[in-house]
């Protein structure tokens, strides 16, 4: 069944026309992330979606339901923001039973499913502490919490992660990917980080402009981009792009060719001098220039190279990606 269905939605704040005709299908279960630049509509979608705003024109079915009309709180969605927005004055406990509060559920239905909650975050220990108590990743986790115990069929999250360090990152990263296979409910997730979107998502959406670009599993977007913009929004370092006439003459098209895919060979096509380098320990990602073009090239494992440093790199031309003056692939 189809969780969350999207026909030519529009969106304008005034004359500014914010999402351009989306359409979109997220199956029952699916973990799907919209990614993007700062800016490109993300947010926007997502409120429509929640009944935040109101569509400009188009429709959105949750389930069988056509919602267009239906206030936030009958949607039957949950939503978790980037600033966790957590009530000061109310325990773990009574941030989490507030809404079922308002839903006037029965004390023992609230009961269980803090437990339930608790129990998969973490947060059995923590039910009496009051927010200023609790660590970041801590009022993270009550924020999803509050989520989960409305038992939505949809999850819409907004970056939740981005208040996080690096390292609180990646682990609640994982609890959420955890919680997800716990859950088997739908979810839409919000980033605008490309290592957030390979590593969650069932299905990516990437936006640009309010545009869908392309919708596909991370690999087929990874191994199969449509267009520039997404072979240069995912995999990282970004995917370098030189004029293919360098290496191939009289070609006019741009060349697309990753980091990852570009080697040290003595033949090499590329002649360059190094400008930078990055010692990773597992691998090193080299910067460099040639004929006016920078090229990065990330080498698995570790190698003394330096800057200044002159050296030839090769491809395999299977691994070259090609794009037109307008950016679509050829
Ligand atoms: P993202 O979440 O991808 O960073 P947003 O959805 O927040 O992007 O914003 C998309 C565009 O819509 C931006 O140009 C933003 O300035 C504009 N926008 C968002 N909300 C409003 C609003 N309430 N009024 C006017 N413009 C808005
Ligand atoms: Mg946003």
């Amino acid at each position: 069944m189809t969780a969350l269905k999207l026909t030519n939605v529009n969106k304008s704040f005034g004359s500014v026309h914010v999402l351009k005709d989306i359409n979109l299908e997220v199956e029952d279960g699916e973990f799907v992330v919209f990614v993007g630049p700062s800016g490109c509509g993300k947010s926007t979608l997502l409120r429509v979606i929640a009944g935040l705003e109101d569509a400009t024109s188009g429709d959105i079915h949750i389930g069988e339901d056509e919602v267009n009309l239906t206030p936030p709180s009958k949607r039957g969605i949950a939503m978790v923001f980037q600033s966790y927005a957590l009530y000061p004055h109310l325990n773990v406990a009574g941030n989490m039973s507030l809404a079922l509060k308002q839903e006037k559920q029965p004390k023992a239905v609230i009961q269980e499913r803090i437990e339930r909650a608790s129990k998969m975050l973490n947060l059995e220990d923590y039910l009496e502490r009051y927010p200023s108590e609790l660590s970041g990743g801590q009022r993270q986790r009550v924020a999803i919490g509050r989520a989960i115990v409305r038992e939505p069929k949809l999850f819409l999250f907004d970056e939740p992660l981005s208040n996080l360090d690096a390292a609180l990152r990646m682990n609640t990263r994982i609890e959420i990917a955890n919680l997800h296979r716990q859950l088997g409910a739908s979810m839409i997730y919000v980033t605008h980080d490309q290592t957030e979107a390979m590593t969650l998502a069932d299905k990516i959406v990437v936006l640009r402009d309010g545009r869908v670009e392309q919708v596909g599993s991370p690999m087929e977007l990874y191994n199969n981009p449509a267009n520039q913009f997404v072979a240069g929004f995912l995999g990282a370092p970004s995917m370098n792009f030189l004029p293919a006439g360098l290496v191939l003459d009289g070609d006019t098209r741009t060349m697309g060719l990753r980091p990852e895919d570009l080697y040290l060979s003595e033949d090499g096509a590329f002649a360059v001098e190094v400008s930078h380098v990055e010692q990773l320990g597992g691998d090193t990602n080299i910067i460099a220039q040639m004929k006016g073009q920078q090229i990065t090239a990330r080498l698995f494992g570790q190698h003394a190279v330096s800057a200044g440093q002159t050296l030839t790199l090769g491809y395999d031309a299977a691994s070259a990606y090609f794009f037109d003056a307008s950016g679509a692939r050829v």
